[in-house]
């Protein structure tokens, strides 16, 4: 079974002199061995300082986006080969945050998780239903439309986990229901078996959305919860190790 994953996704926020946090949530994860992987997604700016930073320590570095060609003339925009060579591990892409700002389609999402695997990186893919669509009573449907068009088969060589991230729980300070994360989870999960057959078994399938050092252990506790999407949280050290602790 493999281990859930705490990943912090720090959007756009840190500059050098916010390094000090990394550096002691790799020393806390070295000092007390925890039941996750643990991931850190800063910035751009900061990703080859960063991999300085974790340079030993098993706290794994990720991008928040990657375009899905290898290089080329898209001003602005950075590759999966690109993360690759500055030390990132995995990548999140779909983030609703893009998908709302920058148009992005499940299609286009698709086509950045395969370009992480291309890249050798471990894609995390964001699926979340909208507060109007969970309370006209279409968010299961709308998150496994998702993760069908986002999820293509060839995922399956090689790990990739899966986010449920509401959008109105993303830095609101409100979660679902227990009841609601169990549902969604578990139809994600049926989502990605038929996505990629077997291996869709066993791909974690986090939770994001308001996750805090008060709520992680409940939350991390429903059934097919493999860990945690951490936005806020993730920015302050002593948090975002006691939602590690939780696992
Ligand atoms: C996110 O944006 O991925 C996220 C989960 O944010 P927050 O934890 O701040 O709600």
């Amino acid at each position: 079974m493999t281990p859930p994953l705490i990943a912090g996704n720090w959007k756009m926020n840190g500059l050098r002199v916010d390094l000090g946090e990394a550096r002691a949530v790799a020393d806390g994860v070295a000092r007390s061995t925890p039941n996750a992987r643990v991931a850190l997604c800063p910035p751009a700016t900061l990703l080859a300082a960063m991999a300085q930073v974790l340079a030993g320590s098993p706290v794994l570095l990720g991008g928040q986006d990657c375009r899905e060609e290898p290089r080329g003339p898209f001003t602005g925009d950075v590759s999966a080969e690109m993360l690759a060579d500055a030390g990132a591990r995995l990548v999140i892409v779909g983030h609703s945050e893009r998908r709302t700002a920058y148009g992005e389609t499940d299609a286009r999402v698709a086509a950045k998780a395969l370009a992480a695997r291309r890249a050798g990186l471990e894609p995390i893919v964001c699926v979340g239903e909208s507060r109007a669509d969970r309370d006209a009573g279409r968010a299961i449907d709308i998150i496994s439309r998702q993760a069908a068009g986002c999820i293509a088969g060839a995922l399956a060589d090689g790990p990739f986990a899966i986010a449920y991230e509401p959008i109105w729980a993303i830095g609101a300070g409100v979660t679902p229901t227990p009841a609601e994360i169990a549902e969604a989870h578990a139809a994600l999960r049926g989502a990605l078996i038929d996505c990629v057959g077997a291996p869709g078994r066993d791909a974690p399938i986090l939770y994001g959305g308001s996750v805090n050092p008060g709520n992680a252990a409940d939350i991390l506790n429903i059934a097919e919860v493999g860990g945690a999407l951490v936005g806020g949280a993730s920015l302050k050290a002593d948090d975002f190790l006691a939602i590690i602790a939780a696992v």
